[in-house]
Parts: structure tokens; C-alpha cells; sequence
């Protein structure tokens, strides 16, 4: 018998889809090609900050209607996932810190705090170098200021999705090992094909990630998405306890709860090779030193690399494509996906059981890219 719905990909979004089309009664079947979580979705650095960096970003995320409810998707999973899983994902509230270190990144982050300031739930304040070293003396000093935000979050990626598996599972979702090669229509039926045979289902949903790219030619529609790769170190560094996610120009650090220092990233433009590279480590030790400099006593545990799915216009893809209602991309989340991911899972639940999603998607639509 046909599933109401296939879902190519076991990320944190074709997952979170899963969860929440399987508890509205759904017959759910995740394929996925390596293993679950083990791409970007289980290798992020696992901060949930809806308001952007200060100091950095340019703009509000286009996003930010969908980067609250993710907000509040993720308050849910820390709750239920460990009730009914007893997995434990770290889901924690703790304070960012975006550090200033030039005149033009203190212009634009003192605008930033002025917005920030009006989102509710958060407290966005600008300290003086001096404040902000009582904050974390471990900082450099020789910055002019930092913006300090109160309600921001983290969890540990590779255990959201490890209780996010279980949690489907309970929920009665098949998760299966495939290479999905096409999807076909064939009448009132959706054929999903792997290399080893093919799948029948109602709907079918495709949260490839960067891999999107390869639904060109099944679906005969544009994808334009790119791989954006992104290198995170895992250090022990005894006596230096970052409480804040301490931020500048797009690189981060934090001690987690596993009691190391996670410190990233890289931006690198090398198509799909996903291997970690003594190049990236090094370009993250560096920014790494400049907010944080004495770690001399810092050894090196473990060091990951990965691959965001970034779209062509910077926004997410999510909706259904034109020429198949029955069809639904779900990717395009660029450095943000792991705050994203579960929102687009309720959306893409929302639209495949009939219900209007609360907030306007039309922008966030694949027809955007088919029209031109
Ligand atoms: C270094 C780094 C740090 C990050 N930090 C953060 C952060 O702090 N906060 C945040 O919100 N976001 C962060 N992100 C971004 C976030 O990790 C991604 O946006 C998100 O994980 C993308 O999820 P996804 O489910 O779309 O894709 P993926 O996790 O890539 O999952 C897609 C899955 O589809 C599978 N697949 C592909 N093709 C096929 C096929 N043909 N058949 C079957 N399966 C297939 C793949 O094997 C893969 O498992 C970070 C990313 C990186 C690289």
C-alpha cells in the first residue's frame, strides 16, 4: 500500500517533517541515503539565535517569522523528545556575545540592538569593553564594545537528531537506507526510485540539502542551490569556561555541556568535498584567538566539517512546486537550518494534512525560481 508521504533525506529537516506528519496520523517513510544525521544536520555547531550576529548580519533573517516558531519548536522538542525518549539533547537557554572590534562594526550593531530590543523574549543590550570583560574576562581586550543577548539558545545538534530518530520511530515512521535516484508520477501514485527499488506514495518531500541540486532533472524544475562548507573545532581547554556563545564576524565559540570549547567556522566555496583540512582548522583557531586569546593550554579533540545548503537568493525553499502539488521541497537553510529545521518540518505538516500555515510562505516558494 502507498505512504501518505515519502521523505528523501534524514536531516534535521526531512526528520522534523517526519515527527510532525507521523502525530498527525500520517503513514511516514524517511529514505535516506548515508546515515541519519550524519551531514550537516548531527555536525552543526548547534546555536538557536534567531536575531543574527550583531555586528555582522546585514539585515532581520527573511526568515524571522519562521526563526521564532523554530524557537518555540525547539522549547517543544526539549520537553517531549527527552519525555518520550529519555535522550537528553542539551537544549539550553544561555546569552551571546557579539564581540566589536572596529568603528563601522560598532555603527551597524548599535543599529541592530536598537531592533533587537523590540523582539519579545529577548534582552539585547551594548556594553562597554570594560562590561563586557566582567562578562568573560577571558575576551580579548582590545575590543571597543559587545552586544550582549539575553534569550538566545543552543543545543547539541548529533543528540537532537539521535532523539528526533528515536522519537519518530515511536511514532511509527519507517526510516529506510536508499539513494534516492527519482520520483515519478504514475497516476493518482508518487514513484520514489532508489538503486535498489522503488517506493509508492500520496506525497512526496524532498529535504536533500545541498544535494537538492540533483532533483533537477527528476522533477524538471531549477534548484539553485550550492554546498557551503563549514569547518568546527572541539578543544579541552581547562580553566577557560566560555558561558556565552562569544561571536565576530561570523565565527563563534562556546563551552557546551560536554565541558569542551566548540569554536567555528569556515565559509569555503569547494562543491561537495566534505572532508576537514588543516587549512580550515587553522582559519578557525585564528578568529578563535582573536576573541578569545589565551588558550595556550588548549588541545585539540575533535575537528568536523560539513556542508550548508545555500540557495542562490539566500532565502529557504519550501512549498510545493508547480508542476506537482503533491511534490514538496524542504532545503535552503544555509547557517541557519538547525534553528529553522523543525519550524519547516510544522510548516511542510501543516500544508501536506490541509492546514494553512499561520505565517505568509509565498516567498519562501520553489515557483520563485521556475517563474524566471
Ligand atoms: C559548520 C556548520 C555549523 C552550523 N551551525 C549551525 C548553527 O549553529 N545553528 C543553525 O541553526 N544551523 C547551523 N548550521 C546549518 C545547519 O547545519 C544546516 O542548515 C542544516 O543542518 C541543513 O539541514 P538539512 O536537513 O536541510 O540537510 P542535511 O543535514 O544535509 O540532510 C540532508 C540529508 O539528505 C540526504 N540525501 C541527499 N541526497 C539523497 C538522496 N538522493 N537519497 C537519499 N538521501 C539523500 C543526505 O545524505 C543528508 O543526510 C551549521 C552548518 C555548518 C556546516
Amino acid at each position: 500500500m502507498a505512504h501518505d508521504v515519502c521523505i528523501v533525506g534524514g536531516g534535521i529537516v526531512g526528520l522534523s517533517s517526519a515527527y510532525f506528519l507521523a502525530k498527525s496520523g500520517l503513514s511516514v517513510n524517511v529514505i535516506e541515503r548515508d546515515s541519519i544525521g550524519s551531514h550537516a544536520s548531527g555536525f552543526a555547531y548547534g546555536s538557536l539565535s534567531p536575531l543574527g550576529e550583531a555586528g555582522n548580519a546585514e539585515d532581520i533573517l527573511p526568515e524571522l517569522e519562521i526563526a521564532r516558531i523554530g524557537m518555540d519548536v525547539h522549547n517543544l522538542f526539549a520537553k517531549e523528545l527527552v519525555e518520550t525518549t529519555g535522550i537528553q539533547t542539551d537544549h539550553r537557554f544561555r546569552p551571546a556575545l557579539d564581540l566589536i572590534f572596529t568603528e563601522p562594526e560598532a555603527v551597524k550593531a548599535k543599529e541592530q540592538v536598537e531592533w533587537r530590543a523590540d523582539e519579545k523574549g529577548y534582552k539585547v543590550e551594548w556594553l562597554s569593553s570594560d562590561e563586557a570583560l566582567k562578562v568573560i574576562p577571558h575576551i580579548s581586550n582590545e575590543i571597543l564594545g559587545a552586544v550582549h543577548t539575553e534569550g538566545v539558545a543552543d543545543i547539541e545538534p548529533y543528540k537532537l537528531m539521535l532523539a528526533l530518530t528515536q522519537g519518530c520511530e515511536l511514532l511509527g515512521v519507517n526510516i529506510s537506507h536508499g539513494n534516492v535516484i527519482n520520483v515519478v508520477r504514475n497516476g493518482s501514485e508518487l514513484q520514489v526510485t532508489t538503486e535498489s527499488g522503488s517506493v509508492a506514495c500520496k506525497n512526496v518531500v524532498l529535504a536533500m540539502g545541498p544535494w537538492m541540486i540533483n532533483t533537477a532533472d527528476w522533477l524538471g524544475i531549477d534548484v539553485p542551490i550550492k554546498p557551503l562548507k563549514g569547518q568546527i573545532v572541539r578543544l579541552n581547554s581547562p580553566n577557560v569556561d566560555i558561558t556565552c556563545s562569544v561571536g565576530w564576524n561570523g565565527n563563534y565559540a562556546c563551552t557546551k555541556p560536554d565541558g569542551l570549547l566548540w569554536a567555528g567556522t569556515t565559509e569555503e566555496d569547494v562543491g561537495f568535498d566534505d572532508k576537514p583540512t588543516t587549512a580550515g582548522r587553522d582559519l578557525v583557531i585564528q578568529a578563535l584567538t582573536k576573541m578569545i586569546p589565551h588558550l595556550e593550554e588548549a588541545t585539540l579533540v575533535q575537528h568536523t566539517a560539513c556542508l550548508r545548503p545555500l540557495p542562490i537568493d539566500g532565502k529557504i525553499i519550501l512549498g510545493p512546486i508547480a508542476n506537482d502539488e503533491n511534490i514538496f521541497l524542504a532545503t535552503g537553510t544555509g547557517r541557519k537550518g538547525i534553528l529553522l529545521g523543525p519550524a519547516m518540518g510544522t510548516i511542510i505538516s501543516q500544508l501536506i494534512t490541509g492546514h494553512n500555515p499561520k505565517i505568509d510562505i509565498t516567498s519562501f516558494s520553489p515557483s520563485r525560481f521556475q517563474n524566471v
